[in-house]
């Protein structure tokens, strides 16, 4: 690598190949054109520059996969999002739904000392605000997670986290907010109709219908009611 640290325009791919990489495998050049509204040829530049900097792989198939580098340079950053979101939301007050965009702006511009002294100063948080674990996929509690759209009708759910992927729509996120649809809320699943593709919950303000494509990127616990001790 010819320059210290990764550009801009590369700690979001990196970022945004992660993220699609915990949620569908494998991931090609076409994802990352829509996901970041590139033009092919931009992105393609790019990846290549990624590639001869040993942060990524590219298969015959043209499937792109982090690197080791890749995969510790795009955890860092998770590290650094989730601390901006954070002291968005808790220290600075402002919405849980619209801290996504304002962190992803600071996230770049802090140094390492920063980084560690507001860990310090968030008391480590294990989440971001929208329950996004810090450790990744591999967290215990989301493990036990199961997504929105495979619950049954009936069924007492807790949601445990809006996956980064809906956090760059802040119409959706205020949407689910005004609906109480958010993170460590309770609900009853209403109905789950396959015939259109959604589900409804109900919400301290009504009822909420969501479709399948929302529904799979969140996901919830169920929620025992037998109420011991
Ligand atoms: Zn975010
Ligand atoms: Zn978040």
């Amino acid at each position: 690598m010819n320059e210290e640290k990764p550009s801009i325009v590369v700690e979001e791919y990196l970022q945004e190949i992660y993220l699609l990489q915990s949620i569908e495998t494998p991931v090609k050049a076409t994802h990352l054109a829509t996901r970041i509204q590139s033009s092919p040829s931009t992105v393609h530049a790019t990846l290549s520059r990624m590639q001869r900097d040993l942060l990524i792989q590219v298969d015959h198939k043209k499937n792109i996969t982090l690197t080791g580098e890749g995969e510790a340079q795009a955890k860092d950053l998770v590290i650094r999002h989730h601390l901006a979101e954070t002291f968005l939301c808790n220290t600075l007050g402002i919405p849980w739904y619209q801290v996504h965009k304002h962190a992803h702006q600071l996230e770049h511009a802090m140094t390492p000392l920063v980084v560690e002294k507001l860990a310090q100063f968030l008391n480590h948080p294990a989440t971001c605000p929208h329950g996004v674990p810090t450790q990744g996929h591999s967290d215990p509690a989301l493990q036990q997670s199961i997504p929105l759209d495979q619950t049954a009708t009936g069924m007492q759910i807790k949601i445990v986290m809006i996956n980064e992927y809906l956090e760059e729509s802040e119409d959706l996120l205020k949407y689910l907010h005004e609906k109480s649809v958010v993170p460590g809320s309770e609900h009853t699943i209403i109905e789950i109709l396959k015939a259109t593709n959604s589900v409804t919950l109900d919400s301290e303000t009504g009822q909420v219908t969501l479709p399948f494509d929302i529904a799979k990127n969140i996901r919830i616990e169920p929620v025992t009611s037998n109420t011991t001790s």
